[in-house]
């Protein structure tokens, strides 16, 4: 596989899930965790070496089930969980796997999530050795108290170093997540966070409102903590798009910014709609209009795999109008908006009169704007967004 750490072409087409071109995206789930996060409801066990191994060799299996069926990879998303913990030799058997299986486009974009504290110069190395160009790294916050709070396994100096071994062994394409909204935060010490995320020099940062859980330690343990209360939010969102801006990071959907040419193309490709397969415990896949999701039960998933039945907990055949809702769902969370000439061509579907009440309704309120060809959120629209988008489902 060839590599191309340095500003990957990232134009992702749009790509018609009824036509026969098979450019795909691959997300691989690694449910393993050193520990649980307290705010933290993905699906993640305790890592155990031997489960790893067993799960890891189902896995291979998984994979070439999509042998001869002729897929070219544009993306390669490694998360979970904490991908990190893996040895080499069992991420050597998941690429020899996925490059056994699949044809790998040569710009095609490799990412690994990393977690803080779980990274060595040799992992680092390793993962260069077998192609990862993109390193996303589970940062969450520079402020320890909040770390804490969290239940992060990583302190605020574990940061620097992942962040220095990384650059140093891997790639220079990283991207850092944060997280606001959190107990003990101010809008200081979340500024505070932002400035030393830049300071580290990153290519990309992703920054999310913690959502509370049902069923999480934090869940439970609420009434311990004051939580940031609506109005402070919505400035720490607005104060982090201003701060981000001045450092020259664009803002391509709502909760991701880069460098100009490091946006994320396995991203970029879910909110256009495009078609990616998932493979693991508790992936999700999109391709020849059927959504499936895998078991979230790693011992499930291996005697399935070991009996050669189905790993799929749900699926279902997706109707095109649906998929073009959710195509506009989507669309709408990147900046750049939604192309009305796109759906007119494609499908004949014109956003327009099909939607023109709810359209004109937040076009009123300026929160919906029309520019050019696109159909777009305006910028106060963003801190609201899951209002406005969910009349479009
Ligand atoms: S590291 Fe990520 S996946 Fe694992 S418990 Fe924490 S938040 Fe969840």
């Amino acid at each position: 596989m060839e590599q191309d750490t340095q500003n990957p072409e990232i134009t992702v087409l749009y790509q018609n899930p009824f036509s026969p071109v098979k450019e795909i995206s691959l997300y691989i789930h690694i449910p393993f965790c050193t520990k649980k996060c307290n705010y933290c409801n993905f699906y993640s066990i305790s890592y155990d070496a031997k489960l790893a191994q067993n799960y890891i060799r189902s896995l291979t299996k998984e994979i070439s089930q999509y042998k001869n069926k002729h897929y070219t990879l544009a993306s390669i998303y490694i998360g979970g969980g904490t991908p990190s913990l893996l040895s080499f030799s069992l991420l050597f058997s998941l690429f020899y796997a996925i490059n056994d299986t699949f044809t790998i486009s040569q710009k095609s974009e490799v990412t690994i999530e990393v977690n803080p504290a779980s990274i060595t110069r040799d992992r680092a190395q390793n993962w260069k050795t077998l192609g990862i160009n993109r390193v996303s790294i589970g940062v969450q916050s520079f402020d320890d108290n909040v770390l804490k709070i969290l239940g992060r396994f990583h302190s605020s100096k574990d940061i620097k170093t992942t962040v220095e071994l990384v650059k140093t062994h891997c790639t220079e394409n990283i991207s850092l997540d944060l997280m606001y909204g959190i107990p003990g935060q101010t809008l200081e010490t979340w500024m505070n966070s932002l400035q030393r995320a830049v300071d580290l020099k990153p290519k990309h940062i992703s920054s999310y409102c913690l959502s509370l859980e049902r069923g999480t330690p934090l869940f439970d343990s609420r009434n311990k903590y004051s939580f940031p209360p609506e109005k402070l939010q919505k400035d720490m969102y607005y104060s982090m798009l201003e701060f981000l801006e001045s450092n020259d990071f664009l803002q391509y959907e709502i909760s991701n910014f880069s460098h100009e040419g490091y946006e994320s193309r396995h991203n970029i490709s879910y909110w256009k709609g495009n078609e990616y397969i998932g493979c693991g415990a508790s992936a999700h896949s999109f391709y020849n209009m059927t959504r499936r999701e895998n078991i979230s039960d790693v011992e499930r998933y291996i005697i399935n795999i070991q009996n050669k039945q189905s790993v799929y907990g749900n699926s279902k055949v997706i109707p095109g109008r649906e998929y073009i809702s959710d195509m506009i769902f989507l669309g709408l969370r990147m900046t750049k908006g939604v192309s009305l000439h796109y759906l007119k061509s494609e499908f004949g579907f014109d956003i327009l009169a099909e939607y023109s009440d709810t359209i004109n309704k937040f076009s009123k309120l300026g929160y919906l704007t029309v520019e050019k060809d696109h159909l777009k959120l305006a910028k106060k629209a963003l801190f609201v967004s899951d209002e406005i988008l969910s009349e479009f489902v």
